[in-house]
């Protein structure tokens, strides 16, 4: 796995049950992934003879973040290295832009959109004027977790915004949506398109970065049919092998996609304790060529809530002593506004499932949670 994180490091915790060795390429023998995988690595996920090592040593590569260049990758494809996703469905998550043009040409519901490299694009101006408010703002390479999304409150912000994203490459300028709530799809797809698609979920998020992810999801019965079927119609196009989820805008027009990540995802977490495979399993199963596992859910109710780095240093064994509580703690230093680790509850009765996500969540220490009822 290229990427020593906390997905990388989530997944060594499933490797064994899944008959999987993993070996990560991390970028310091500090990284998290470190601890619970079978061998580290240390190698930059750009430097192609550290790819080309990396990818001699093991029987598939995959991936924990999409901060690759695809140039090497593909590079490692025609060497004979497996690569799974390969670079061509990785594109999709790599390039934000390029995600969103197959997508519209697909007929797949997208928000309206331009693509500019610089504020002297010909068409921005009519673009922008066609807009009923300033537009979202966004990087199309390297972004996560809200970082890489500008969201402008006036045409002068607007260009501030192009000009400063512009200097990393294209830009994605998209118009700014009113969200009635967020949703995720995950799906595991396999070696011969076999797919298991997990329950639809409801994300909160804050500053662009999620905080909270809860099963079932609030939205309605035609939702869950929609993501379901964009689902499949978007694994086939995108012909992934491995874990992928879809983040959808709710919108008064239904379902609009937001985008793709190519990878295990923060929406399925819960799915450790919540399905009986979770997402780290099935990533692995799909990658080494194996049957995906059963993903029917251990409740009627899950809540997942991420610890985010506050002012104070967080507190993981006074919410793993509450009963009920799985943390999970990324044994990461601590940082403001860093993603530390991640609690969930999974229950019989919803009210009592979100009360406990929450007293845990505060007792861990987060300083992000919103009143969840
Ligand atoms: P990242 O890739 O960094 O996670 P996203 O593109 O998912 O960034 O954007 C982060 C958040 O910003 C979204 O979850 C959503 O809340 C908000 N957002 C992004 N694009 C739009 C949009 N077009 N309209 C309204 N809100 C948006």
């Amino acid at each position: 796995m290229i990427g020593g994180g906390q997905l990388a490091r989530m997944m060594g915790e499933a490797a064994e049950s899944v008959n999987v060795e993993l070996h990560v390429l991390a970028t310091s023998m500090d990284d998290c992934a470190v601890t619970t995988c079978h061998e580290a690595s240390v190698g930059d996920a750009k430097d192609a003879s550290a790819l080309a090592q990396f990818g001699a040593s093991v029987d598939v590569v995959t991936f924990d973040h999409e901060l690759v260049d695809l140039e090497q990758i593909a590079e490692l494809e025609k060497s004979g290295v497996v690569v799974r996703p390969s670079s061509n469905s990785l594109r999709y998550s790599v390039n934000k832009a390029f995600q969103r043009q197959e997508f519209k040409n697909a007929g797949l519901p997208v928000p309206k959109f331009l693509v500019v490299s610089s504020i002297e694009d010909s068409a921005l101006n009519a673009f922008l004027d066609e807009l009923g408010t300033e537009p979202v703002v966004k990087a199309s390479h390297g972004g996560y977790d809200g970082r890489g999304v500008l969201f402008p409150e006036n045409r002068d912000e607007t260009f501030s915004a192009i000009k400063k994203l512009s200097k990393d490459g294209p830009v994605l300028i998209e118009e700014r949506l009113e969200l009635e709530g967020e949703v995720a799809q995950l799906i595991a797809r396999d070696v011969n398109g076999k797919l298991a698609v997990y329950p639809l979920v409801t994300t909160v998020q804050r500053d662009g970065m999620c905080i909270e992810v809860r099963y079932p999801s609030h939205a309605s019965d035609d939702f869950d049919t929609q993501a379901k079927l964009l689902g499949e119609q978007i694994a086939q196009l995108m012909d992934v092998v491995g874990i992928f989820a879809i983040e959808f805008f709710v919108t008064e027009q239904g379902l609009v996609i937001n985008e793709v990540a190519l990878r295990p995802h923060n929406s399925g977490h819960w799915t450790i304790e919540g399905t009986e495979t979770s997402q780290f399993q099935n990533h692995l199963l799909a990658v080494s060529g194996q049957e995906l596992g059963a993903i029917e859910t251990t409740g009627n109710y899950a809540v997942m809530v991420n610890i985010i780095g506050g002012d104070a240093a967080p507190t993981p064994e006074r919410a793993a002593a509450i009963e009920d509580v799985h943390v999970h703690d990324y044994a990461k230093e601590w940082k403001p506004d860093r993603k530390l680790g991640h609690i969930t509850v999974v229950g019989h009765l919803q009210m009592q499932t979100l009360m406990t996500g929450w007293a845990a969540a505060t007792a861990y220490g987060t300083t992000v949670v919103e009143e969840p009822l």
